[in-house]
């Protein structure tokens, strides 16, 4: 399957001709563009790729909204909708190792030393009160200091000078613990971001497991082939050859720069706090590149991360409980679970698997296998009817979740975390039953014929 971004658009483009929009007139980079794809979502209920060919001040085309369609990120997949779990899942397990090249396209532009001027990317402000411009879709490529490991992550970085971002680092995952091994010896840690890559690279960079796990695999088993990768200019990091853009860098040590406020995913606006410091060494890229950017904190951001996350949690849930029947997160920091309860206690078993499986877990629901997680009534009413809070609701304090949940103390992720087991007690069977029809009566009756 090619891997390359420009071939993927010519798909959607060709297979789907209504979800690519190309807008050529003239956009602000100051809210417009973000503000634009949020629009079309809300009012022309629409979602599609959108192109914008000119935004003032910057030669670079701006790529967006990419991610905003379950459909489309199958597609991405390799895979019908129904059956991207389990193609997530066969990722996770047979990962396929990524294969060094010599070249590749994103070496088209090579800029170093005077010529790296981040000020001619596009300068895109996402929400109001943002703290600069962000390059949101920022994939980072680095090694281990201590082993022959990688890790891919997205951080969002703010464009502080021609040369130089601050990074968001998350609290306690991978890259940090790489960050925190160079910073203790003095060290920069090298690195590279990708910007612009294949919906394929985007969902395998994002899947949640051990820091032993190494997403480029990932990503080689959503493309059904090894992810080529390239050596950088200034460094041996290794990047998609077939990436849009690099910005090749280092994080600095013991260097702090003021970073935010800015939008997030919780569909909060979290104040300036003091963030590393990225040091760019050169930006390559594709001739004629596009700049990417994800609209953060809407769909384009949640459908694509929520995928990676469902797939993890399935997959620690169904460790403990094999009759798991499907794991939804239906909003931040929430994961609702469908059990078929064969035993009195999976239900806890099924919270506790899932708040030691995500970093962002705080709460779960478990229900039984008769309610649909997809629908937020049925749980309430779940939750309403077979859960006395006092005996099924469970609460660990003092553990760890996302520093950008606004309402940790000193919003440093530091968090309780609940879960409530609404499933009936001590079983489905032997609950009060839901009422029903006799199904001769049900099954008599012929709606069209009843209704004029
Ligand atoms: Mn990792």
């Amino acid at each position: 399957m090619a891997q390359d971004l420009p071939s993927y658009l010519e798909r959607v483009r060709t297979e789907r001709p209504d979800e690519f929009v190309t807008v050529s007139r003239e956009m602000d980079p100051g809210h417009e563009v973000t503000a634009a794809v949020v629009k079309i979502e809300k009012e022309a209920r629409r979602r599609p790729v959108l192109l914008f060919e000119n935004v003032r001040g910057s030669d670079y085309p701006v790529l967006t909204n990419l991610h905003a369609s379950r459909s489309r990120l199958a597609m991405a997949m390799n895979a019908p909708p129904r059956e991207m779990l389990q193609k997530y899942l066969k990722a996770m397990e047979e990962p396929v190792a990524p294969r060094e090249v010599n070249t590749g396209p994103c070496k088209d532009v090579v800029l170093k030393g005077a010529d790296i001027d981040l000020s001619r990317l596009p300068q895109l402000e996402h929400h109001q009160g943002d703290g600069g411009a962000y390059i949101t879709a920022a994939i980072s490529f680095a090694k281990d200091p201590n082993s022959d490991m990688w890790n891919c992550a997205y951080n969002r970085l703010m464009i502080t000078g021609r040369d130089t971002t601050s990074i968001h680092l998350t609290l306690g995952k991978h890259l940090w613990e790489y960050y925190q091994v160079a910073e203790s010896r003095g060290e920069a840690l090298p690195v590279a971001f990708a910007i612009g890559v294949h919906p394929a690279i985007a969902l395998g960079c994002l899947a949640i497991g051990s820091i032993d796990e190494d997403e480029r695999g990932i990503m080689g088993g959503l493309l059904d082939e090894p992810l080529e990768l390239v050596r950088c200019e200034t460094s041996d990091v290794l990047v998609p050859a077939q990436a849009e853009m690099i910005v090749e860098a280092e994080i600095l040590p013991r260097a702090r720069i003021a970073e935010g406020p800015f939008g997030e995913f919780t569909g909060y606006s979290l104040g300036a706090r003091d963030r590393e410091v990225v040091q760019v060494k050169a930006v390559t890229h594709r001739e004629g590149a596009m700049f990417h950017d994800i609209t953060v904190g809407h769909l384009d951001h949640m459908l694509l991360s929520t995928i990676p996350m469902e797939a993890n949690l399935y997959r620690a849930v169904r460790a403990m409980i094999p009759s798991v029947r499907v794991v939804r997160v239906p909003s931040p920091f929430t994961c609702f679970v469908s059990i078929e309860q064969r035993l009195e206690g999976q239900a806890k078993n099924a919270m506790m698997a899932v708040l030691g499986a995500d970093l962002y877990m705080k709460r779960v629901v478990v229900v039984d296998h008769d309610i649909d997680v997809f629908d937020e009534r049925e749980v309430n009413w779940a939750i309403a009817t077979r859960c006395q809070p006092d005996r099924d609701i469970v609460v660990i304090s003092g553990a760890r979740g996302s520093d950008l949940d606004p309402s940790t103390a000193g919003n440093d992720g530091f968090t309780a975390k609940w879960g409530v087991d609404a499933t009936a007690k001590p079983s489905l069977d032997a609950f009060t039953p839901r009422h029903s029809f006799p199904s001769e009566v049900w099954d008599g009756i012929d709606v069209e014929a009843l209704l004029p």
